[in-house]
């Protein structure tokens, strides 16, 4: 069996919606189809929960119909048949009419389990759309509601073994099925609540059903063919990798490729599923497969990430002294702060976070233990490769690429597949094209 995610740009229309069937009809195989919600959707209904929060009921009702109002274009052009645009019709009507009960004084005060309610709304929509559609065209599909099987436990982490028994279970009992048309992004947690897997979490779904059934592979469409070598969006002539490894591909999704939910290669790494990254405008493309898979000695991608904050304690008791960097630490775990990097000299002490909303406590905590320096408007550029002990040249290659670039932090050894550098924001672009003509010289994918 197959998983196969589909992003919000991919059904994003009633022409990609129709491309997507396409796509799913071709593949062999009994398939896990995986939506997110069409594109700007779960945007749209964060901004409607945001006024239903701040008692903006008129405006909330009024982007609830704009929002409606879209989705019944796309219904009438989705669907061939009066029938099949009317059942639509009436079950977007449904949903939407849903939203807006929400949109009273009553809702504010318990907003947060309303917030998970609503933005459900957008996969639920989808998926619904979607599996008519399959049904409209006779292709043998059935919808799976994925509060049936995806769930998350009390500290907000999936229940693998629950997931697993429960899919298992559903795809024996429906062997007749030959696509099962289910909801990326959102689940229930311990307690029985509508919850979600956090912004952008369809492809950790994808993931956590493909490791769930151990899938014969996890296709992840998107809107662009693969990962790349280098940002395609600053720099010129890059191209799509054949193949990475699991490890490679976590640095590099972590540390800005955009195209891959961070978390997503966990599971199906733990599974060794392969998964493969696929462009829905495209099909005909290869894309990448991240497996188990040899990494070359040298760079095999760059990324970067901005938003970056980099924060230097100094502190010459630290000199020969242990549990300074356990103190530092602790501030950053009060403050649920994750840190990214983090480079040491025998005084100080430099990490960097992308979270900066409790910067102002962090410093102000961190000031107890040494003196105390914030730059932000940094950006982190992520080399993804084999930078094992064994290997030579990597580092001089990505040193004199960057000649004219100011350095803030360098992170070298913290893992075999990753060597991760600090940069103005300001500089990210001319460090991304260096590095390109720098490191990838004679390279072919
Ligand atoms: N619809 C959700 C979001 O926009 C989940 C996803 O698309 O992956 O974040
Ligand atoms: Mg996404």
């Amino acid at each position: 069996m197959k998983v196969l995610k589909f992003g919000g740009t991919s059904v994003g229309s009633a022409k990609s919606i129709k491309e997507v069937a396409k796509i799913v009809a071709n593949i062999e195989g009994r398939k896990i189809v995986v939506l997110s919600a069409m594109s700007q959707t779960t945007n749209v209904l964060h901004k409607i929960t945001d006024f239903i929060a701040t008692s903006k009921f008129v405006e909330a009702e009024n982007t609830i119909d704009e929002l409606c109002a879209k989705y019944k274009d796309v219904i009438t052009e989705l669907y061939s048949s009066d029938a099949y645009r009317k059942q639509a019709s009436a079950f977007i009507e449904e949903r939407f009419d849903f939203i807006k009960s929400y949109a009273h004084e009553g809702s504010v005060a318990v907003i947060e389990g309303i917030e998970k309610i609503i933005v459900a709304q957008g996969e639920i929509l989808s998926t619904n759309m979607f599996a008519m559609y399959l049904e409209e065209i006779k292709q043998n599909a059935s919808l799976l509601s994925a509060f049936d099987f995806m769930r998350i436990d009390e500290a907000g982490e999936p229940d693998s073994a629950f997931i697993t028994e429960s899919l298992g279970a559903i795809t024996e009992a429906n062997p007749q099925t030959d696509i099962f048309v289910t909801q990326g992004y959102i689940c229930l947690n311990h307690v029985g609540d509508i919850d979600n897997l956090k912004r952008g979490g369809s492809d950790y779904s994808a993931s956590l059903i493909g490791a769930g059934i151990v899938a014969e592979e996890i296709q992840i469409w998107t809107d662009i063919d693969g990962m790349h070598n280098n940002d395609p969006r600053y720099v010129d002539n890059t191209f799509s990798l054949k193949e990475i490894s699991f490890d490679e591909a976590a640095e590099l999704a972590y540390f800005g490729a955009k195209i891959l939910h961070p978390q997503s290669v966990i599971p199906a790494k733990e599974k060794n599923v392969p998964v493969l990254l696929k462009d829905t405008f495209n099909p005909e493309s290869p894309g990448t497969i991240i497996k188990n898979c040899e990494v070359p000695n040298r760079v095999r991608a760059i990324a970067a990430k901005d938003g970056i904050t980099a924060i230097k304690i100094k502190s010459y008791r630290m000199l020969m002294a242990y549990g300074f960097l356990k103190n530092i630490f602790e501030v950053f775990e009060k403050y649920k702060t994750s840190i990214d990097m983090v480079t040491t000299s025998e005084v100080a002490v430099s990490l960097t976070i992308d979270d900066a909303s409790h910067l102002a406590e962090i410093t102000k905590e961190l000031e107890d233990i040494g003196s105390v320096e914030v730059d932000d408007n940094l950006s982190i550029i992520c080399l993804a490769g084999d930078f094992s002990s064994k290997q030579k040249g990597a580092s001089a290659a990505i040193f004199n690429s960057l000649t004219n670039i100011p350095i803030r932090m360098i992170s070298y050894g913290g893992s075999n597949y990753n060597v991760s550098l600090v940069v103005s924001t300001d500089d990210k672009i001319p460090a991304l094209r260096a590095l390109n003509e720098g490191v990838f010289d004679n390279v072919v994918s």
